[in-house]
């Protein structure tokens, strides 16, 4: 049965557009995608529909992120965005067991409902496992820093960069670290909660890292000192996980 689903996966992904953009992104060579399942989903890219357990527990960032910040932007908001993003893709005829991918990669298809709930949840999954406990001399190594120094001159350098991306962005949304087409490593931000997987992005490609600036990830602790979260939350980052994603792409 398992086997059946998988060819009929194939033939999916083999047979459509956006089975060919996920191709291109990298996102799934074959086998690759037909072994994904819950034990390495932490490794995986593939993202589904139901919110997965906190890969920590709320008081595990602190003292960057409070333990109440992380309780309500898990438990409220982010189990929200999953909820309504079931709800809508069931009114939109979109089946629940399809990867969230390929259904952001045509989201423009869609309402404004399933874009902002399908990305919010997607976001916050994603962003839950580029934070891991603060720890000592947080830095990117290997491939993933030569390609940091390469893009950006250096690690510092890149980090501002990215900071500013976060800080400019006005009101709500992301910042993002992505491998375009090109395969080139590019920083941006998005608005609300587009991401770069989406059709409709001004900034496009397969995301490695993300910060999400919306005030309730940071307001409880840093009111309206977004920089002052953002310097600390480099603390934060699992370079393990953005090394993962680079090395698949
Ligand atoms: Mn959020």
């Amino acid at each position: 049965m398992k086997h059946t689903q998988s060819n009929s996966r194939r033939k999916f992904i083999k047979n459509t557009a956006a089975g060919t953009a996920l191709l291109s992104l990298g996102l799934a060579s074959l086998e690759g995608f037909a072994k994904t399942g819950n034990e390495d989903r932490h490794l995986s890219p593939l993202i589904g529909f139901d919110q997965q357990p906190l890969p920590y527990a709320y008081n595990a960032l602190e003292d960057v992120i409070d333990a109440m910040t992380m309780e309500i932007h898990y438990s409220k908001h982010a189990a929200a965005y999953s909820k309504n993003l079931k709800e809508a893709a069931k009114a939109e005829g979109i089946e629940s067991t399809r990867p969230l991918e390929q259904v952001l990669q045509e989201i423009s298809r869609y309402s404004m409902k399933l874009r902002n709930n399908a990305g919010g949840h997607y976001n916050h999954e994603f962003f839950w496992q580029c934070m891991q406990p603060k720890t000592k001399d947080n830095a990117p190594t290997g491939s993933l820093l030569t390609a940091i120094e390469k893009s950006y001159g250096s690690f510092a350098a890149f980090k501002e960069k990215f900071a500013d991306a976060a800080k400019n962005r006005f009101g709500s949304g992301w910042a993002w670290l992505y491998i375009d087409s090109y395969k080139g490593m590019k920083l941006g931000s998005t608005p609300n909660q587009d991401n770069p997987l989406m059709d409709i992005a001004e900034i496009k490609g397969t995301p490695l890292l993300a910060i999400d600036v919306w005030e309730h990830a940071y307001y409880l602790k840093y009111q309206n000192k977004r920089a002052d979260y953002i310097d600390n939350w480099w603390n934060l980052v699992n370079w393990n996980f953005v090394q993962q994603r680079f090395d698949k792409i």
